[in-house]
């Protein structure tokens, strides 16, 4: 305890849990009754502890339950090595004795199992209990767990062509704010600490899809469920094969070194008018915004050039005022004028269907830029992604992009 207690005053971090743990009936101490409690009967003085030198240990029962059980013991172990000890201290495997059990696989045993797939949240909470409802919470282990929903509220999903997760933050409606699971959140994100993802696609079941760490922090804006806009999280999460940080992909290492504890506030960069006519104000023309949004892009993508070493996130993490610049400029129709599709079709929410695309894609090295993006209609996107003449339209649409690009410039 002295040695991984990690507290500056050694006596007390080691004489309180050595106690605790009597108080809990988790521990037992040989001569207890010969100890001198202190005054207000708390724990005993340092002086008896001293001059008894009391033996502690397990109570039998339990002690004889982990010897007869080594996974359950292993598995218990490994608990308390991420919830308490992480990341994991070079000898503490051997100063435990836990050496031969647990040695470069001490993650292997913990449960739920990646894959593990149930019906529904109540399920999960039956088996391994923790809270209910929140998309982002511990389950009964103490260990986080973030839940993603295709049919709720929040359109989480893989950044497009990556494994890296958006996910929204906690809190419906209004402001989202760094308390409740964004504070967990920001806590795991400060300590690159690993987390459980769970997800259940549309009408299939939840499982636990993989283990991850928070790469990256952003706000933007988004909808809540008052179907007003709002300020909220968006967390980057990147899958990482096991929670032991040895096993890690070196992307996912370096960007963690990168982005550790840093807010990417975008809601500065665009207004919720930019994307949403009904929320736009009447004194900005439509030039006037292509310009200022058009701008900001293009001193967002400078910046994230002059990276020395750009993360997956600066690569695949798409500018949300390049999106607005395009969409403002698309003024909600498809800007492929061979359209025969749907070209003003609206979502429900009332917004255009427009799904905006990088004429040279982002994972070629295309920049994330108005000039090199276009807002297209599902079939067009679709003739644009799988159509066997998708080349030539690739290229035609290079063109009529750069083409409205000056347009709306100039
Ligand atoms: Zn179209």
């Amino acid at each position: 305890m002295e040695k991984y207690a990690q507290v500056e005053d050694g006596v007390d971090a080691a004489r309180y849990p050595f106690w605790a743990l009597v108080r809990d009936d988790l521990w037992t101490v040989k001569h207890e009754e010969e100890l001198t409690l202190t005054s207000l009967g708390r724990r005993p003085t340092v002086e008896s502890l001293n001059r008894v030198n009391p033996g502690g240990g397990l109570c039998e029962e339990d002690y004889e339950l982990l010897r007869s059980h080594p996974d359950e013991a292993a598995e218990a172990a490994a608990g308390l090595i991420l919830r308490y000890f992480y990341p994991l201290p070079e000898s503490l495997l051997e100063d435990f004795g836990l050496h031969d059990l647990l040695a470069g696989r001490w993650a292997d045993p913990l449960r739920p199992l990646l894959g593990e797939t149930f019906k529904d949240r109540d399920a999960i909470w039956r088996s391994y209990g923790g809270q209910k409802m929140a998309g982002i919470g511990c389950l009964n282990d103490g260990i986080l767990s973030v839940f993603s929903d295709d049919k709720g509220p929040y359109a989480d999903g893989r950044i497009p062509d990556t494994n890296w997760i958006a996910y929204v933050g906690d809190g419906l409606s209004g402001d989202q704010t760094i308390t409740d699971g964004n504070a967990l959140m920001a806590m795991h994100q400060a300590e690159g600490r690993p987390l459980r993802y769970w997800h259940k696609p549309y009408g299939g079941q939840f499982s636990f899809e993989t283990w991850a760490v928070i790469t990256q922090r952003r706000r933007r804006w988004g909808i809540g469920e008052d179907k007003k806009w709002r300020r909220e999280f968006l967390w980057v999460l990147a899958p990482v094969p096991s929670p032991d940080p040895d096993t890690w992909p070196s992307d996912v290492l370096d960007a963690l070194e990168v982005d550790r504890d840093v807010l990417h506030d975008d809601t500065s960069d665009y207004r919720p008018g930019d994307v949403d006519p009904a929320e736009r104000d009447t004194f900005e023309s439509d030039k006037d915004a292509y310009r200022r949004l058009a701008a900001r892009a293009e001193a967002n993508a400078k910046r994230r050039g002059e990276r020395k070493k750009p993360t997956q996130a600066d690569r695949y993490v798409r500018d949300p005022s390049a999106r607005a610049a395009v969409i403002r400029r698309s003024k909600g129709s498809c800007e492929n004028p061979d359209c025969d599709g749907h070209p003003k079709e609206r979502t429900t929410a009332g917004l255009p269907i427009l799904q905006v695309d990088h004429v040279h894609d982002l994972g070629k090295g295309g920049p994330d830029i108005p000039r090199n993006m276009i807002a297209l209609c599902p079939n067009c996107h679709a003739l644009k992604t799988y159509g066997e003449n998708r080349e030539r339209l690739r290229r035609a649409l290079k063109a009529v992009a750069e083409r409205l690009h000056a347009q709306a410039l100039c």
